[in-house]
């Protein structure tokens, strides 16, 4: 444990290049907030778990970190944040898994939207979120933090995200506001749609193209499956805190993004390019 030092938010603020990088800063009672704030599962969960629990251990101030990443699925961003703090002279840092949600609007980084998910101020929903949390004092941002809770303006009569929803999972026409998880997570794994990849056809084409297409068809949901798409031969393997790696290395695997990519709200312009699978 540290000796109550205290390090600026400035001189952290800056070790993140900005043309990658976000950084906010989270009070201790913030940080208690995003720990009382469900989350509904935790599939790439890294450093101290601040969830779904009452009492939390060392709960501290700590820096909110959004790091732009087009890709949906590659974590490997922890890493790189990791080595940042690593290399530079800070002490008593540790990562923190919590409600990123709710760190990156109590942080003022973004604002929640009406598809469920947050919008960076800087990044869009381009990005990924982090927390890493500090023993030491931080000395908060010079200007306050512009904290808005509520939704995104934007957002205001919009019904693309929900019209484009390829299995209705979007509920925003009338509050309360809801996300069918259990049909964009089906979707996103077993989907068959003509245009929008899933993951089980990027898993059937390069790592288990010997299964026959009419067994490949009958896998829908996550539900009537024994266990997940397995991704352990050909190179492949699985490692739920970065992503699918190929011989060690990540590789994107393309899923559904239609909710992310409408004109209103994205430089997509609603034509997403997805990578052939
Ligand atoms: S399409 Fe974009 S702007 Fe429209 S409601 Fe959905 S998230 Fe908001
Ligand atoms: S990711 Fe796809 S399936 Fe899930 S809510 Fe968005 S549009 Fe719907």
């Amino acid at each position: 444990m540290s000796d109550n030092k205290k390090v600026k938010f400035s001189n952290i603020r800056a070790l993140f290049p900005e043309d990658k990088w976000d950084v906010g800063f989270l009070t201790k009672e913030q940080l208690q907030i995003c720990a009382y704030s469900p989350i509904k599962g935790k599939p790439q969960q890294y450093g101290a778990d601040f969830t779904n629990n009452i009492h939390f251990l060392s709960l501290t101030n700590s820096i909110v970190l959004v790091r732009h990443s087009p890709d949906s699925w590659d974590y490997t961003n922890y890493k790189e944040a990791d080595d940042i703090l690593e290399g530079s002279s800070l002490n008593d840092w540790f990562p923190i898994y919590t409600n990123y949600k709710v760190a990156t609007i109590l942080s003022g980084l973004g604002v929640r939207a009406k598809n469920s998910l947050i919008h960076s101020y800087k990044f869009g929903f381009d990005m990924k979120i982090f927390v890493v949390g500090f023993d030491d004092e931080i000395t908060p941002p010079s200007q306050p933090t512009d904290v808005d809770l509520n939704y995104w303006k934007k957002c205001d009569g919009c019904p693309d995200c929900r019209v484009a929803c390829p299995v209705g999972a979007i509920h925003n026409e009338d509050e309360p506001y809801w996300l069918d998880s259990s049909k964009c997570d089906d979707f996103i794994g077993f989907g068959d749609h003509p245009k929008v990849p899933s993951i089980k056809k990027f898993w059937h084409k390069y790592v288990y193209p010997e299964v026959p297409q009419e067994i490949v068809d009958k896998m829908q949901s996550h539900m009537e499956l024994e266990r997940e798409l397995s991704f352990d031969t050909k190179g492949y393997s699985l490692d739920m805190q970065v992503g699918v790696l190929k011989d060690g290395k990540p590789v994107p695997v393309p899923f559904c993004r239609e909710c992310q990519v409408q004109p209103r709200c994205s430089k997509w312009n609603g034509d997403y390019p997805y990578d052939p699978v």
